[in-house]
């Protein structure tokens, strides 16, 4: 990989270029090595061009948002992350249409408040996930019954021929933590949702009582991806974890959650190794005990 290079590009686009970081620092899990390049990406113009640039040198490459669904690898990553942050978040609100459309690294939780603000009523639910838009719609995030992509219109994204192309909920293939992005590696640039007109005060009991749940069931003060395993059907992870009394369970420096069983926390110094193995254990315990298959829901980067 050539940094002189690289550095010349993010100079072009304006982008500002972070060499060797420690992924620890952009991810909510706290884990992770050294990450050779990270590219805090501006605009979908410069996403389009650093990702024909990574292409064409056929280097390893990688998207985060904020990082909150991610298990970052304990040897880093030896390639150019594109980062969908605080420098590509422009949120613009159509009251007309009762539209928001979002830059992918716009944060959900502030254009929750954005929409309070202007009355927009619809993802109440969704506020207090941390993660950023993109983020969001590539995992179809929810909570609370609602999904985004109850509320999501269309999105841009670029797809593999390094095109910016325009795709609409009924063709994004949303379903339970599923997405077309995630299936075929687009990168999502922006994400359009459309609400219904509310009162901004019932809007704010409602975002409120939701942080209120999160503040009581989660374990918010340790770091972690959030929910470790996803919904199997027919139950939920963390009444099976609990059930084989797993809760507390521990391997070096990652934790079963004492206070929700379905995350698994960094009490410590937990390396990506220890989460890891502690999560195959609690596989295996709960497949042993009661049939139930749990399937990770952060992604690995490594
Ligand atoms: C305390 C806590 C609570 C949580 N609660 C919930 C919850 O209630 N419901 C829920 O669904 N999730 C929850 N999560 C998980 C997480 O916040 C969501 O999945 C969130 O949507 C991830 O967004 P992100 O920007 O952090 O994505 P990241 O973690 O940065 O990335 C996740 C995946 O998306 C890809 N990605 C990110 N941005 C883009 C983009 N622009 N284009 C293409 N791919 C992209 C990444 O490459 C990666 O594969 C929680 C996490 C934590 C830590």
């Amino acid at each position: 990989m050539d940094i002189g290079e690289i550095s010349k590009l993010c100079l072009r686009l304006g982008c500002r270029l972070l060499t060797d970081c420690p992924l620890s620092e952009y991810t909510t899990f706290r884990l992770g090595g050294i990450c050779r390049a990270m590219i805090s990406i501006n605009s979908a113009k410069s996403a389009v061009e650093v990702l024909r640039y990574v292409r064409e040198k056929s280097l390893k490459y990688g998207v985060i948002g904020r990082g909150s669904n991610i298990i970052a690898s304990d040897s880093g990553f030896d390639g150019v992350i594109l980062l969908f942050g605080a420098d590509f978040a422009e949120v613009l609100v159509c009251k007309d249409d009762n539209e928001i459309k979002c830059s992918s690294g716009a944060l959900l939780s502030s254009v929750c408040a954005q929409a309070q603000h202007e009355g927009l009523s619809g993802m109440e639910n969704l506020y207090g996930i941390p993660g950023t838009v993109g983020g969001a719609l590539y995992m179809n995030a929810g909570a609370y019954g609602s999904e985004i992509r109850d509320i999501v219109v269309c999105a841009e994204y670029i797809d593999e021929s390094n095109t910016l192309r325009t795709v609409s909920a009924e063709d994004m293939d949303l379903s339970y933590r599923h997405s077309i992005f995630a299936d075929r590696g687009y990168i999502i640039t922006s994400v359009t949702l459309r609400l219904k007109k509310g009162d901004p005060e019932d809007i704010k009991i409602a975002m409120d009582e939701c942080m209120k749940k999160r503040k009581l069931k989660q374990p918010l003060n340790y770091p972690s991806a959030g929910s470790t395993f996803k919904r199997p059907e027919g139950s939920y992870a963390s009444l099976l974890i609990e059930q084989c009394g797993l809760k507390g369970m521990t391997c070096g420096g990652a934790m079963v959650s004492e206070k929700h069983s379905g995350f698994i926390v960094n009490k410590g110094g937990a390396t990506c190794e220890d989460v890891l193995t502690l999560c195959r254990r609690v596989q295996e315990i709960v497949r042993e005990k009661t049939g139930f298959r749990l399937e990770l829901e952060p992604v690995i980067l490594s």
